[in-house]
């Protein structure tokens, strides 16, 4: 059987890995001209360690851990409210669950694959024809080619969603939030920490991954409709982002310079992708394209591996109609429950009312306490773990 996977980030490489393994031939089309590196830290938690164990890349992911120790979390005037350990906040099990830099779990995946795989960079699927014995794929490089399936793994603004379901519209659940992630020299000698700023409907952070001389800035506003014209406009994305935060101290100036100067602006929306189905005849979706969980559940990553992993299983077992049907089955209750975590992440980072600070900054007052009793980050812990990995 021959494949072709969109996006050669999480999701792509890991199911490119297990058909692989399968038997099938498989092509990997990437718009960005080679896998993007670099990038935030991100969290692997739960179930999804399983599927990097099974891929034997375990112990090479946790290597490159981040150990992030504090989260603190200081008022407008920059007085700090309290600092926690930032695993235990989201769910996090000490010694087990991974935190590493984006960049560096995609090389590890890409590592892993590419020479078993063919990759197609600086190319994106133009139109797709679905035929009784395959899928006819024009590229925008003009190519032409035919596959026996399409799986989309092009993340939450997902092309190959696009071309088979149509408009994003209908299937996200903006959280009413966007953002603006950024990396700027690390000059306040922050390590292995990250400082978090509020207001009401405005959220600040600096984060230090490990001790290095970059920190991440990230600027995040509460915006009740989500910014369509400023999604396709670098300048725009920095003027709404100067403008909600003009005038502000601590260490606010700094964060805007550097990202004004920075080349490396990431803005987007804080959504999910909700959708009643993930397969249309011979095409798929697995990770953030079928079900984005949005940052504010720490668990895209996590729900994006063992997506592709599972999907991958059930196609080595069954016929693609079946195969589509049981990826579904096994893992859309283990996805809502970690889509399900997002609902407090936007009232627990950036509050956007004046009595939900007050409530957020109680809140941070016990939860050390609730962090001891296990109170803190069950509902992350449960939802994380809520699958059995099945054996394929
Ligand atoms: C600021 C931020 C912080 C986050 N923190 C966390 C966290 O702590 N924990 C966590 O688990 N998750 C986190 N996430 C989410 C996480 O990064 C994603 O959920 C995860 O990367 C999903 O992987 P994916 O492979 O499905 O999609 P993506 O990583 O989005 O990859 C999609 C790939 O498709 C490619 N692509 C796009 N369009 C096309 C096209 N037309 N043709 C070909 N290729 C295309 C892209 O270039 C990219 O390589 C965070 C996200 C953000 C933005």
């Amino acid at each position: 059987m021959d494949v072709l996977i969109s996006g050669a980030s999480v999701a792509g490489p890991t199911l490119a890995y297990w058909l692989h393994r399968y038997g099938w031939r498989v092509t990997v089309v990437e718009k960005a001209p080679a896998v993007r590196g670099g990038g935030y830290p991100i969290d692997i938690r739960g179930t999804a360690l399983g599927v990097l164990d099974r891929m034997g890349i375990l112990q090479a992911v946790r290597a490159k851990h981040i150990h992030t120790h504090r989260l603190t979390f200081v008022s407008r005037t920059g007085r700090t409210i309290n600092a926690l350990d930032p695993g235990a906040l989201g769910g996090g099990v000490a010694g087990r669950d991974i935190e590493l830099p984006r960049g560096d779990l995609t090389s590890i995946l890409y590592d892993l694959v590419r020479d078993d795989v063919e990759f197609l960079f600086a190319d994106s699927i133009a139109t797709l024809h679905e035929q009784d014995t395959g899928v006819e794929v024009t590229f925008d490089s003009g190519r032409t080619r035919a596959f026996d399936l399409v799986i989309g793994a092009d993340g939450l603004h997902s092309n190959t969603r696009r071309l088979t379901f149509g408009p994003e519209e209908q299937f996200e659940r903006y959280l009413g939030y966007c953002f603006a992630g950024f990396t700027l020299p690390n000059d306040l000698g922050l390590a292995h920490e990250g400082i978090t700023w509020t207001t009401p409907g405005r959220f600040a952070a600096l984060y230090a991954p490990g001790c290095t001389g970059t920190l991440h800035g990230f600027l995040t506003i509460a915006r009740p409709e989500p910014p369509l014209a400023e999604l396709r406009d670098r300048d725009a994305q920095i003027e709404l982002m100067s403008r909600a935060f003009a005038g502000e101290k601590w260490e606010i100036p700094r964060l805007l310079d550097a990202m004004r100067a920075a080349d490396d602006v990431f803005f987007d929306v804080t959504s999910q992708i909700r959708m009643p189905r993930w397969s249309r005849g011979r095409v798929a979706l697995i990770g953030d394209a079928a079900h984005a969980p949005s940052f504010f559940s720490g668990q895209g990553t996590s729900t994006a591996l063992v997506g592709a992993y599972v999907l991958a299983g059930e196609l080595a077992k069954h016929d693609f109609a079946t195969a589509f049907d049981s990826y579904e089955a096994t893992t859309r209750s283990f996805v809502e429950a970690n889509q399900a975590l997002a609902d407090g992440g936007g009232s627990t980072l950036a509050p956007a009312t004046n009595a939900g600070l007050w409530l957020r900054n109680r809140m941070l007052s016990v939860a050390p306490l609730m962090a001891r009793t296990g109170l803190l980050g069950r509902a992350g812990r449960k939802a994380n773990s809520a699958l059995a990995l099945p054996a394929y």
